[in-house]
């Protein structure tokens, strides 16, 4: 397979090498035409099956011809697409190594070279080059977004961060979201490493990049509640459904520990039912029966749940509705609600938790950064999802 492709990658050197010698030999183009020796070397290895060898024979028939640079690149591209970057790597360095070869093919290869790296996961090796390619202007924007794939791929955020404002000079878009990102990364490493000063500073810088994000004010909430400032974690956390109601959800636990430290419950159930007639979501639904449960009962509990039910209708929500009844039943409809109940919770077990907005990726924990697609916030709680489209 690969040496046939390489075999076409002979034949159109040879097209190219045709071409050129077509151009400077006008004069003389009626005669006999003999293509190089290591043309037919290079085709010789290839029908043996030593299609590295070719590969060396193809790099050094440069040397014959400058006028098969543009083949050279192309062929680069194209073996670094096919994912044999050990190929590219050396078709682009020895493009590099040849100090006649002009400035712009040379920037060129050298920015080929920097994409190679990056393929091959060198980073260092890529960093270096792209930031030198970066003053180059017809390279800057591509060289400014692969030192960001670097950068969070080494989970260098503070360079990250400065390359997103610069990426985001150089194109006019709005970057301050992911910039935001950046900073509450900082900040978990920083309360990781019990640096609560610094965790403060970069989770206020999230919260100034973008006023929206959601990871920055939960942070904030946590970071409080470790304080003992459960007041002002309640003032973070009730924010979250203002800057974007699909992380309500994350929310929700965080909030009913304030106001249980706060002794506040009432509170915390007066507040809840007002979220549940603006956010039908489960986990309000989740959090609000189980208080119901310990101060009405079973069956008060489970009565809010099925008129929940009977309006959002959703597994989650059965499989709670089935839990909470059950307790009141007996006999034949106990056995009949547990088969239902074991149900539901394989139905449950199933289904994932969060899925990417964008590239579709699902799992079981949020991330926020997508595996996928790697964009930065597009990874939801599939339950805010489903309820959007209901
Ligand atoms: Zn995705």
């Amino acid at each position: 397979m690969s040496s046939t492709w390489i075999l076409l990658v002979f034949i159109s050197l040879a097209v190219a090498w045709y071409l050129g010698y077509q151009a400077r030999h006008k004069h003389v183009i009626d005669k006999k035409i003999n293509l190089p020796r290591d043309y037919l070397v290079g085709l010789n290895f290839l029908l043996n099956e030593e299609p590295d060898k070719a590969v060396d024979v193809f790099i050094k028939m440069l040397e014959v011809d400058s006028d098969t640079v543009e083949t050279h690149l192309a062929v680069g591209k194209l073996f670094r697409r096919r994912g044999e970057v050990d190929r590219a790597i050396r078709i682009h360095q020895n493009l590099i190594a040849r100090p006649q070869l002009d400035k712009v093919y040379r920037e060129q290869s050298l920015f080929e070279l920097g994409q190679d790296y990056l393929s091959a996961g060198v980073l260092d090796r890529a960093e270096r080059i792209f930031l030198e390619v970066v003053s180059v202007k017809d390279y800057a924007i591509p060289a400014y977004r692969a030192l960001l794939d670097i950068y969070q791929q080494e989970k260098a955020w503070e360079n990250a961060i400065s390359i997103a404002s610069k990426l985001a000079a150089a194109t006019k878009k709005n970057m301050q979201p992911i910039i935001a990102h950046y900073y509450c990364e900082l900040a978990e490493i920083a309360i990781s490493n019990k640096q609560n000063e610094q965790a403060d500073q970069y989770i206020k810088n999230a919260l100034i990049a973008d006023r929206q994000c959601v990871r920055g004010s939960l942070l904030q909430g946590r970071f409080q509640m470790d304080k003992g400032d459960y007041k002002s974690a309640l003032r973070s956390l009730k924010g979250i459904k203002d800057q974007n109601p699909d992380y309500i959800s994350e929310s929700i636990d965080a909030l009913a520990s304030c106001y249980e430290a706060l002794n506040e419950e009432e509170q915390l159930v007066k507040y809840l039912m007002q979220l549940l007639k603006e956010y039908p979501h489960v986990p309000v639904v989740l959090i609000l029966s189980e208080r119901i449960r310990q101060w009405k009962g079973d069956k008060v509990a489970a009565n809010f749940v099925a008129d929940y039910v009977r309006r959002y209708p959703s597994i989650r929500g059965l499989h709670l509705f089935i839990s909470l009844y059950q307790s009141s039943t007996e006999g034949r409809a106990r056995e009949d609600l547990l088969i239902l109940q074991n149900l539901t919770k394989k139905l449950l077990a199933d289904k994932p938790d969060y899925r990417c907005v964008s590239c579709g990726f699902s799992g079981k924990s949020l991330h926020w950064q997508c595996p996928g697609c790697k964009q930065w916030g597009t990874v939801k709680s599939v339950d805010s999802l489903e309820e959007c489209t209901t």
